[in-house]
């Protein structure tokens, strides 16, 4: 029988898919996420329900059709679970939007975006970029510490 804190605590993250490009910065992102879960959480992902592409994504456009700003990446979980990372950026800002995508799909799994949809309901959006930026500076460029609840609560 398999111990089941082997299953809680994993070194061994795999996702569904994760583009060649991205391979080594995902490993790097994901274990990095894994210790802060174990220590915070006391759980850790294997990702195995995650693919991670690389698309061409599309410019944030005002009303008159003036470029404002570019979508770098996207988290989507209707059905399955993936991120999309853009095709044109630099490490940096690989690293940056990876991890911050990385921290939805945390949001997703610990119940964070769900807590906070039902009790914002349509202006949720804010809060979930509110805290998947903190979360993100705290866990991936800082020690982690105070953003539980950035991920698990509403
Ligand atoms: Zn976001």
């Amino acid at each position: 029988m398999k111990d089941r804190t082997m299953e809680l605590y994993t070194d061994d993250i795999e996702p569904a898919y994760v583009h060649s490009s991205l391979r080594d910065t995902f490993k790097k992102l994901g274990r990095k996420l894994n210790r802060y879960l174990a220590r915070e959480f006391g759980i850790t992902f294997d990702y195995r329900d995650l693919e991670i592409g690389r698309e061409s994504l599309p410019y944030i456009v005002d009303f008159r059709g003036r470029r404002i700003g570019k979508v770098l990446g996207l988290y989507t979980t209707n059905g399955r679970k993936k991120i999309d990372i853009d095709y044109n950026l630099d490490y940096g800002e690989v690293m940056r939007t990876l991890s911050h995508e990385l921290v939805h799909y945390a949001q997703d799994k610990l119940g964070g975006i769900w807590k906070k949809i039902k009790r914002y309901g349509r202006m949720a959006r804010h809060y979930i970029e509110r805290d998947a930026e903190t979360a993100r500076k705290a866990i991936f460029e800082s020690d982690g510490s105070g953003v539980k609840n950035a991920l698990a609560g509403a």
